[in-house]
């Protein structure tokens, strides 16, 4: 589902990611840790395009990320077709970023009916079923600030589950909510699991990554350190750098 070869992002002088190899398959849950300032958030948003790769290539769902290639030569997308491919790939940020002046179910119903020109009740009972799937039914006429920062996440995944994505992408999805709220996130996110969504997690959760991931990818100063199943990464690591960081965080 996606493919990145030889994945590299410079910021000015600064290299951030330093040559990404990796595959995640369909329906796999991909868990990818690692330092604060790694690169992880950077490599998300390089699979959406939010940042253009300096050398690489990336693909989602067979489909080259940003260009076209013809013969041995790679093609810009224009940014409409840049568009059409970000709508295929849902992404949950640690800050749940919901629209503040519109419901629950306003934020979910946005995308499609703006984005994909979608009547407003076929919009409004997917949204239902969506916020009810993330246990929100009964809070579908609220505005985020009526709303705990737990349910907000929810509210922010079904919103890029109404999108019918191919591909979610989950960076650090828990990590500035308080901690009797992460558990609900957690579970809605075990349960697409479950429905087999592709999803690749940043995350420093390492109990779910253990008892949901099907691969993990550790990271550090750009480059992947080592992977494997969550099982085996977490409980024996090989290289140094990567059991330095689980001590830390285990
Ligand atoms: P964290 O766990 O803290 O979220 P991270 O692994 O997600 O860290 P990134 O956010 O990818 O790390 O950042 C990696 C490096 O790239 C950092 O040093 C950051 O300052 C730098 N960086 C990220 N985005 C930009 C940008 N738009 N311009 C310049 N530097 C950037
Ligand atoms: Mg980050």
């Amino acid at each position: 589902m996606v493919k990145a070869e030889g994945v590299h992002k410079s910021f000015g002088a600064a290299h951030i990611l330093k040559g990404i190899d990796l595959e995640v398959a369909p329906r796999e849950v991909f868990c990818l840790v690692g330092p604060s300032g790694s690169g992880k958030s950077t490599f998300l948003r390089c699979i959406n395009h939010l940042e253009q790769i300096n050398a690489g290539r990336l693909w989602v769902d067979g489909q080259l990320v940003g260009y076209r290639q013809k013969g041995d030569k790679l093609y810009e997308l224009k940014d409409s077709e840049v568009a059409l491919q970000r709508r295929d790939i849902g992404m949950v940020f640690q800050r749940f970023n919901l629209f503040p002046h519109m419901t629950a179910i306003e934020n979910v119903m946005e995308a499609p009916i703006q984005v994909k020109g979608e009547a407003k009740a076929v919009a409004r009972a997917r949204a239902e079923k969506l916020l009810d799937r993330v246990g929100l039914g009964d809070k579908t006429k609220n505005y985020p600030s009526q709303l705990s920062g737990g349910q907000q996440q929810r509210v922010a995944i079904a919103r890029a589950l109404a999108m019918e994505p191919k591909l979610m992408l989950f960076d650090e999805p828990t990590s500035a909510l308080d901690p009797e709220l992460v558990g609900d996130v957690l579970d809605v996110m075990r349960g697409l699991a479950e429905d087999g969504m592709t999803m690749i997690v940043v995350t420093h959760e390492m109990g779910f990554a253990r008892e949901v991931g099907d691969a993990l990818v550790f990271m550090d100063d750009g480059v992947v350190v080592e992977s494997g199943h969550p099982r085996d990464v977490l409980t024996n690591p090989q290289q140094d750098r990567t059991k330095a960081f689980l001590s830390k965080v285990l």
